[in-house]
């Protein structure tokens, strides 16, 4: 059977009194793409940091590719840091060429790699262009280059969008895709941009100061975190329909459109797990003319404040 290609057990982290990670248990298989989501100071680059052997983990064992942490594994990553190093004084190939000769890369391999990467990320042009006139977003197009240059086995993205416009983005999680499905690439990303994980991710694990709070398939997760939760239009007497609900189901907003008879009320509600849709829609239908029905789907951007509210409460 094939190790995991990241495996941790009781990692943990801590800056003087300050624990910036509590012991953690993560397991990444080999051609996943997984996002690491948390508030501003959750813990993500500290985790990240550990992973790629620039910090040591206080406590706990980490296993990549079923060994211990060694330098020699450096080369079979790609780390994308939050804290940017391009060195502003170097043009754009050279600086990329050099990052590759420090990975063992083969000049003229490295070239050929680069001349793709240009092509496919749209600036052909850029070869001799100087780091220093690099917009914010152009200087993130090239360090992403810079480290999936050396075809690196398992990406560790931190924070891969930020200073990207929408069209970038997109360029540039079409790669992520392609190194995935193609090159059988993992990929471990912190972000906050959730539109990209949900389009990217099959696994997100979320942190909270410092504390796993929510893992899972993608799906699944935001499944579960719905709770039941369903959309409904309706006409009727909606005094008298809420009055009914009593404290069986949890009315979460309400709008209503016209007036008396006529007026059509669009509801949210939470049932709870012992009252399935398919029996609230037989007991609603008894009391009010149900026009819509349908489960309310979450976005992971709901699904990530509402964990993030349900962990500080
Ligand atoms: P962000 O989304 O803002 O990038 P993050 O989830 O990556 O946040 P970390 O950078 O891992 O958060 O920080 C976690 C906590 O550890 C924070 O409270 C931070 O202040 C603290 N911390 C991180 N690195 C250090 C350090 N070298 N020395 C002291 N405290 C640190």
């Amino acid at each position: 059977m094939s190790h995991p290609i990241i495996h941790t057990t009781g990692i943990c982290k801590s800056f003087g009194d300050h624990q910036a990670l509590a012991p953690l248990d993560l397991e990444v298989g080999s051609g996943q793409i997984v996002g690491l989501l948390g508030p501003n100071g959750a813990g993500k680059t500290t985790l990240l940091r550990m992973l790629t052997g620039i910090t040591k983990p206080d406590e706990g064992t980490l296993r990549m590719w079923g060994q211990p942490h060694h330098r020699d594994l450096l080369s079979r990553m790609g780390y994308l840091p939050e804290e940017r190093g391009l060195y502003k004084s170097m043009r754009v190939a050279e600086q990329v060429l050099y990052f590759a000769a420090l990975r063992g890369m083969e000049r003229r391999d490295a070239e050929h790699e680069l001349r793709g990467w240009l092509e496919r990320l749209e600036v052909e042009g850029w070869w001799n262009r100087e780091v220093a006139d690099l917009s914010k977003g152009m200087a993130q197009k090239i360090q992403f280059i810079a480290t999936v240059l050396h075809r690196p086995e398992l990406l560790i993205l931190d924070e891969p969008f930020s200073g990207l416009d929408p069209i970038n983005a997109a360029l540039v999680r079409g790669e992520m895709l392609r190194l995935v499905q193609k090159e059988g690439t993992t990929l471990l990303l912190s972000t906050h941009d959730m539109g990209s994980v949900e389009a990217l991710c099959d696994d997100v694990v979320m942190l909270h100061q410092g504390n796993k709070v929510l893992a899972g398939a993608t799906d699944e997760v935001r499944e579960s975190a719905r709770k039941g939760r369903i959309f409904l239009r309706l006409r009727g007497n909606m005094m008298a329909f809420a009055a009914e609900l009593g404290a069986r189901a949890e009315l979460l907003s309400k709008v209503t459109e016209g007036e008396g008879s006529a007026a059509v009320h669009e509801v949210e509600l939470a049932l709870p797990d012992a009252w399935p849709m398919p029996g609230f829609l037989q007991w609603a239908v008894g009391h009010v003319e149900v026009l819509e029905a349908r489960p309310v789907k979450l976005s992971m951007e709901d699904v990530f404040v509402q964990t993030v509210a349900s962990a500080s409460s």
